[in-house]
């Protein structure tokens, strides 16, 4: 069996699975090692991808070559863009999975992704070796590449694992992606059971091996809904949630890609020829309340709740509270929104969002019951919460490496983040950094205007994290640029120059590009006549012309579409027509850029002025302490953080806009 391999990771969640497909599709002899391959890409929690600032996460991802857009395609049973009737930076597109043909879905891509191996163990232990040494027995182009990488003499290295089955395995570069299995702890009520995830073993000793070596960990905690046998649900008593009935799909990648296309295009589609159809047959989803009397059961609940009574120490999701957080923290509202989700489409088991619960078994039972439409309830799990170790996302670098163990990439919950889109947006990124590292080329950084993976990477690394991080679209300050529907050109001629995104993935996005142009450049020609538009804006409730217009103009009001002005306009009709392949996407995307191109030049200008600051480096040029010009939080934090550049000094908290100044006055001397 072979023990050497370019890059190992640990861990096949959605951080591991995006991680070990980039790396072996950009080359990287690469072993992914899982504690059970019946559980790869588990979804620990609702089986749904995407939602507000994820979904843009995984068209992000599918943009760069990753599958996660693929794979959710391929499994899902409701898809829905959320956030329809705000401004287009708001709009997410969101699915509910399967979450047996999810975990099936990835496993194919991964059984046929070449240069991909893939052992199921658990590992116990990182080796490492020291720079005077590194692995022992290096040839001198791997000296070469060390020190290209800048190792530092005497610092730690990764150099391969140790497993519980007795196992050695090395490589050039590691990536930790373990997700809530670090010391796992979970609780239901005053019960208390070592674990990763329901029913799953905890990972103990690794995170040990890694923090012997100065990385900081600290613990975190997060927690599940029970999960619900449908047969014992009144649904007429629930309203009804309907997905999209317009077949969206998530990739911009023609479905189903043939493996054998994708190979002679140079690329690396993951799935077999027999890959599955995209199930886009829309389940329901259904929403119900809960009432004082379920309140009253709960409240009679909280001495039992680990929450409360003094058992869970640790911080959990704000964002994603648990039903007796909810009855704490807001005391006077009588109900709180519940959705039951379907798990897929062979099975009765609902998931229970908005019911989150560490409460004794009996109490959740107890209080469900007290909902109409869960009179006769029968559940199949309960709910629990579970606590973990993370890392300091602090101690890494843009690329996701280690800054105090060099080649090793850390990637998903393990940086303090929650939730499967924020995790396989870093495994992509710590994929393609740990490959390139093996070969001393230098990372992808996204940044901040380019991508919500740039953004999520700044936040863990400059600011770090108190709580759970999840992502939202207020964390972006160029929202408007970070579209769902732009995220192919944004990204898809970088992950091809990567050699991540295929070729036929780049033309594809190239013909779009071309269609939207098409478009833009007809509506900026256009003149329009007062006579062929005015009956349609009086219907649709705008001001008629008093004189011509330019097209562009006039698809400048929010109730004009590029839709409801062709049956007036045959030219735009004929040119809309011919676009054969996603039409309406292309159309949105046309007329998101034609309404918005006031505030998307606006981002543009900033992004560039803060582009230049980005471009100032500052590590190991001061003395922060001997500063005394910075304000002592400025230099502190300076000092804790050592920042790259000066744009990254002024995003982190306690360093004053005066600081900045400070560092750019003293830089100018
Ligand atoms: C109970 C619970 C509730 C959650 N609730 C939410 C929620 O409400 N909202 C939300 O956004 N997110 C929630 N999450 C978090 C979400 O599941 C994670 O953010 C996401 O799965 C993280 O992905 P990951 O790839 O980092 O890790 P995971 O998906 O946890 O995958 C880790 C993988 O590593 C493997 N592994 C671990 N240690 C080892 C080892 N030593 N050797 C080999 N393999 C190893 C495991 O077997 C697993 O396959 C919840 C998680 C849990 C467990």
């Amino acid at each position: 069996m072979e023990r050497n391999y370019d890059v190992i990771v640990i861990g096949a969640g959605h951080a591991g699975c995006e991680a070990a497909h980039a790396a072996a599709c950009l080359g990287a002899n690469t072993l992914l090692i899982t504690m059970d391959m019946n559980k790869i890409a588990q979804m620990s929690c609702n089986p749904a991808v995407g939602g507000i600032a994820k979904g843009q996460i995984v068209r992000e991802i599918d943009a760069l070559g990753g599958m996660m857009g693929r794979v959710t395609d391929a499994t899902t049973i409701q898809f829905r863009m959320l956030n329809r009737s705000k401004g287009p930076a708001m709009w997410s597109p969101r699915a509910q999975c399967d979450r047996g043909k999810f975990i099936w879905a990835w496993r194919e891509v991964l059984e046929n992704t070449p240069n991909l191996h893939i052992w199921q163990d658990q590992v116990r232990r990182l080796i490492t070796a020291t720079s005077e040494s590194p692995r022992g027995g290096t040839s001198h182009s791997e000296d070469a590449i060390s020190s290209a990488r800048g190792d530092k003499e005497g610092a730690p290295i990764a150099v391969g694992v140790e497993t519980y089955l007795g196992m050695t395995f090395h490589a050039k570069s590691i990536i930790l992606t373990a997700g809530t299995f670090l010391n796992g702890l979970m609780h239901i009520g005053r019960v208390k059971l070592p674990g990763g995830r329901c029913a799953e073993p905890p990972a103990l000793e690794l995170a040990e091996s890694i923090a012997a070596h100065g990385v900081r960990v600290a613990r975190m905690k997060t927690g599940t809904p029970v999960r619900i046998d449908a047969r014992s649900v009144d649904f007429s008593m629930m309203t009804e949630q309907p997905g999209d009935t317009e077949g969206r799909k998530f990739s911009y990648s023609p479905l189903p890609a043939p493996q054998t296309e994708k190979q002679e295009s140079g690329g690396c589609s993951g799935f077999s020829t027999k890959q599955p159809q995209s199930q886009l047959s829309s389940l329901p989803c259904w929403i119900t309340y809960t009432n004082e009397a379920v309140h009253e059961r709960l409240r009679a609940g909280l001495p039992d709740s680990p929450l409360y009574n003094g058992q869970i120490q640790s911080i959990g999701p704000r964002y994603c509270p648990s039903i007796e957080t909810k009855l704490v923290t807001f005391p006077d509202k009588d109900q709180h929104q519940l959705f039951l989700e379907p798990e897929g489409t062979n099975t009765n088991e609902y998931y229970l969002n908005g019911f989150s619960s560490s409460l004794p078994i009996d109490v959740q039972i107890e209080a469900l019951k007290l909902i109409p439409a869960f009179r006769n309830l029968e559940i199949y799990r309960p709910g629990y919460a579970i606590e973990y170790d993370f890392f300091a996302p602090t101690q890494l670098h843009h690329s996701l490496e280690s800054r105090v163990i060099s080649g090793l990439f850390l990637a998903g919950q393990v940086n303090g983040t929650t939730g499967y889109e924020e995790a396989a947006g870093q495994g992509l990124i710590a994929g393609i950094n740990a490959a390139r590292h093996c070969t001393g080329q230098d990372p992808l950084v996204l940044q901040r205007d380019q991508a919500y993976i740039g953004v999520l990477i700044d936040d863990l690394v400059c600011k770090g994290v108190d709580e759970p991080y999840r992502m939202f679209t207020s964390r972006a300050e160029y929202r408007i640029l970070l579209r769902q529907d732009n995220a192919d050109a944004r990204l898809t001629e970088i992950g091809h120059s990567m050699g991540l995104a295929t070729t036929e993935r780049l033309n594809h996005y190239l013909k779009k590009k071309e269609e939207i142009e098409r478009i833009i450049r007809f509506a900026d020609d256009y003149s329009v006549k007062m006579s062929d538009v005015n009956a349609i804006l009086e219907k649709l409730g705008t001001a008629p012309l008093t004189r011509g217009c330019k097209l562009m103009e006039l698809l400048g009001r929010p109730q004009v579409t590029i839709e409801n002005l062709s049956s007036a306009l045959p030219q735009l009709r004929a040119l809309t027509d011919s676009i054969d392949d996603r039409r309406s996407e292309i159309l949105e995307e046309a007329e998101i850029s034609i309404k918005y191109s006031g505030y998307i030049a606006r981002e543009v200008e900033q992004a560039e002025k803060m582009h230049r600051l980005e471009n100032i480096r500052i590590r190991g040029r001061f003395n922060y302490n001997s500063l005394q010009s910075i304000s002592t939080e400025g230099r502190q934090k300076l000092t804790a953080h050592d920042p790259e550049s000066l744009a990254q000094a002024s995003r982190i908290p306690g360093v004053s806009p005066s600081d900045v100044n400070v560092l750019l006055v003293l830089l100018g001397r």
